[in-house]
């Protein structure tokens, strides 16, 4: 049951909701209980001016041996209430005059209570401990409650009285009491409501995740194009949500990538294993065929077996490099070395075609690369740049520091590619004009050299670019950090 988020949420709320209940009721009772003794204080305090008032006025009325005891009772009679007791004492601490004096002392004590209380021992210890402790309001034990009792000497005649008002606490007891018992009752019954509100609530709340989850179970490969319900978009599930379907969003994209890859790859293999086993089926259609036959069919076989090893070294660089997976080796060399090397390389495709190759990399510019990987990036933008400039055409490489990266860049005079294609001639397996660079090419293009150029300068911290294509001819160009600080794994 505690697995659910529903009754978690509900435990929690209804757990700080009862502590914040409690604690609230505390503090109003000991707040209550604080005022409620002042007040009874300030009133004892008043009562007691008021008695002693009275007989002060009494005294001057009254003549005689008792006229102390008289005056007392006089005002007792004029001050006595529900549960106040009055008792004067002496300065030998004997009792002169108490409410127990009068006929009928007030209901709230019982006849003995009040004789306890109002005993001349009790009184005098009760005005020795005041007078010691300075306490002149004290809790006395009592039953119902007990008392609240208040001490006040007075001088009368030349000599110190004392003055004894007892209120009972039994009234303050009662208020106590039931507030605590109205607390008992409300605050269950508050945390009760508020944890079915909360209850239904949280289920209401959390009915968009149920539905997200319900949706998300049937949601698999060959559905990805299914989306999560959105129900508010501003809200916290709303953005769990998005975030999930823009998540689904890449899911279905990478599997789109990766289906159209594997048609595309199966498609370009299609071709060469026709032709090679076109090709050795003809020559072994007939047992009698010249040596020169055979010599053709089996040069015939070895380019299109060469063709063929070239994609598949491709692809499998592309999809090592898609999982993240390509190992890269950095050391130290010079780019303007490198560049160099490629453009000797090429030296015989270009003189083949009568195309004027230039290379400008007098500058010295150190670097710590792969250099296997750019010694491939670079022979495949040279590649591309005399295998599309017609015969007599040039290609120039220049390679320098600019801006604190090095731009290489490859440019040929070749008829350059249409602007309306120049933004796909990365993509994979494209190629602008698949008739001719079929037909012209002799290594066999499949539309992967620029997508794993690209990949190559990417892994590096750096881009390659198509900076100029028309008629006149194309320049591309690869920009690299000078001070190349590539991970050992590139990672797409
Ligand atoms: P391919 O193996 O076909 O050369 P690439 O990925 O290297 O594949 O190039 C993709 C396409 O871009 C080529 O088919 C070609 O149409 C175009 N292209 C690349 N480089 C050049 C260039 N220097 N001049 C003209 N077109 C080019």
């Amino acid at each position: 049951m505690l697995e659910s988020v529903r009754i978690r949420l509900t435990l929690w709320y209804a757990g700080v909701l009862a502590l914040v209940l409690v604690v609230l009721a505390f503090a109003t009772y000991f707040i209550l209980r604080e005022s409620t003794v002042k007040r009874a204080d300030s009133y004892l305090a008043e009562l007691a001016d008021g008695f002693l008032t009275t007989l002060h006025a009494e005294m001057k009325d009254e003549s005689g041996p008792d006229e102390l005891k008289r005056g007392a009772l006089q005002a007792i009679t004029e001050h006595r209430f529900r549960d106040y007791f009055y008792a004067v004492l002496d300065p030998t601490g004997a009792v002169v005059v108490s409410s127990r004096d009068l006929p009928s002392v007030t209901p709230t004590a019982s006849p003995e209570e009040s004789s306890r209380i109002l005993d001349s021992d009790f009184l005098s210890k009760l005005v020795q401990s005041s007078s010691r402790s300075d306490h002149v309001f004290q809790n006395l034990k009592g039953e119902r409650g007990g008392y609240r009792g208040y001490v006040r000497p007075f001088t009368e005649n030349g000599q110190t009285y004392t003055l004894v008002i007892l209120q009972s606490l039994h009234p303050q007891k009662e208020m106590y009491e039931e507030l605590a018992q109205t607390f008992s009752l409300v605050i269950p019954i508050a945390v009760l409501l508020a944890s079915v509100g909360g209850y239904f609530l949280a289920r209401k709340s959390l009915a968009p995740v149920v539905a997200m989850s319900t949706q998300a179970g049937h949601i698999g490969a060959a559905t990805l194009h299914e989306r999560l319900p959105v129900q508010n978009e501003k809200d916290e599930l709303g953005h769990l949500a998005r975030s999930f379907n823009q998540l689904l969003d890449r899911l279905d994209q990478s599997f789109e990538r990766q289906r159209r890859f594997m048609a595309d790859a199966s498609h370009e293999l299609r071709t060469p294993v026709a032709i090679l086993r076109g090709e050795a089926e003809v020559a072994l259609s007939r047992p009698d065929r010249a040596p020169e036959e055979y010599r053709e069919s089996l040069a015939v076989l070895r380019a299109e077996s060469q063709r063929l090893t070239h994609i598949v070294e491709d692809l499998f660089t592309l999809a090592r490099a898609d999982a993240g997976q390509y190992p890269l080796s950095p050391h130290d060399f010079y780019l303007d070395e490198l560049v160099a090397d490629c453009t000797h390389t090429t030296r015989t495709l270009a003189l083949a075609k009568r195309i004027t190759l230039n290379c400008d990399a007098a500058q010295e510019l150190p670097m710590h690369a792969d250099e296997a990987l750019l010694r491939r990036m670079i022979l495949n933008l040279l590649d591309n740049a005399i295998k599309y400039t017609p015969e007599g055409g040039s290609v120039s490489v220049t390679c320098r520091l600019e801006g604190g990266e090095y731009a290489l860049s490859i440019a040929d005079t070749g008829p350059g590619i249409p602007a309306e294609l120049q933004p796909r001639i990365f993509e994979r397996f494209f190629r602008a004009d698949k008739a001719r660079s079929r037909a012209e090419n002799d290594g066999g293009g499949a539309g992967l050299g620029l997508s794993i150029a690209r990949w190559i300068a990417e892994a590096h911290h750096g881009r390659l670019e198509l900076v100029r294509s028309d008629a006149t001819g194309s320049t591309f160009a690869a920009y690299l950090p000078a001070k190349s600080a590539v991970s050992t794994v590139a990672v797409r």
